[in-house]
């Protein structure tokens, strides 16, 4: 894989995704074990006992800090890119396709309007994760009904991509500090996502920024170098 971060040694880049790898694991083992004594714990408790609010807790926050493991393992590996020619289309149809159910379930329609021949250099695998972000993000600020439009237009020499929602939108402070690592307004949120996204999107060459409004409705653009087809 070619190294976007071009100021950091390639054998630093190794080490650092190593030892972060190992890191998660030995926080992910020990939360998989408390959470496998916790739901024997629950069987042994009668179905009403007011203490099962207890464990159901812990299981929720247990899944926060994996949440949390997870976004922050993500980070690091976002430094080590395999950088090859991805079809823009391709990825965001595939993640489109993945949350359709989910979308249709909460009744928020969407529209692709996305050009046939936008190819980009990048890693396919943090490119599926820039745009899920993007997207779980507007499905949360929809909620339900309502809609999330993408597009993708070709520029002089990148690629814009616009996504889209009528949500809830942002107000001053949110915006101020929306790519802030751990910012987060929702109570299940890592505050992680957007600033994976910003690492994603910059160890690729390209920018991202937004415009919301609060009550109306978000979009982001993101800007990619673009490769041509010759
Ligand atoms: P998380 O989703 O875990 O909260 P993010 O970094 O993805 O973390 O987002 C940070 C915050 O930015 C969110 O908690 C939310 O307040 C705000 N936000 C992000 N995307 C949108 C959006 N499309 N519409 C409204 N608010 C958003
Ligand atoms: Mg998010």
């Amino acid at each position: 894989g070619k190294n976007f971060l071009i100021h950091i040694e390639e054998e630093d880049d190794v080490s650092k995704n190593n030892f972060f790898s190992t890191l998660m694991h030995e926080v992910k083992n020990p939360i998989t074990a408390i959470k496998g004594y916790l739901k024997l714990l629950e069987l042994s408790l009668d179905e009403t006992d007011g203490r099962r609010k207890f464990i159901y807790n812990s299981l929720q926050e247990l899944e926060r800090i994996e949440g949390l493991a997870k976004d922050i393992l993500l980070i690091y590996k976002s430094i080590n890119c395999n950088i090859q020619k991805i079809n823009l289309k391709e990825v965001l149809e595939q993640i489109f396709d993945f949350y359709e159910a989910e979308m249709k379930k909460r009744n928020i329609d969407y529209t692709l309007c996305l050009s046939d021949d936008v190819n980009v250099m990048g890693d396919r695998n943090l490119l599926n994760i820039l745009f899920a972000n993007l997207l779980l993000n507007a499905m949360d600020a929809v909620k339900e009904k309502g809609f999330i439009a993408v597009r993708s237009t070709p520029l002089e020499n990148r690629v814009l991509v616009e996504f889209e929602d009528n949500g809830e939108g942002m107000d001053e402070y949110i915006k101020s500090q929306l790519f802030t690592p751990f910012f987060t307004t929702k109570e299940k949120g890592t505050g992680l996502g957007l600033y994976l996204c910003k690492k994603i999107v910059e160890n690729h060459g390209g920018v991202i920024y937004f415009n919301s409004e609060k009550g109306k409705g978000t979009v982001f653009y993101i800007e990619l170098p673009f490769v041509n087809e010759s």
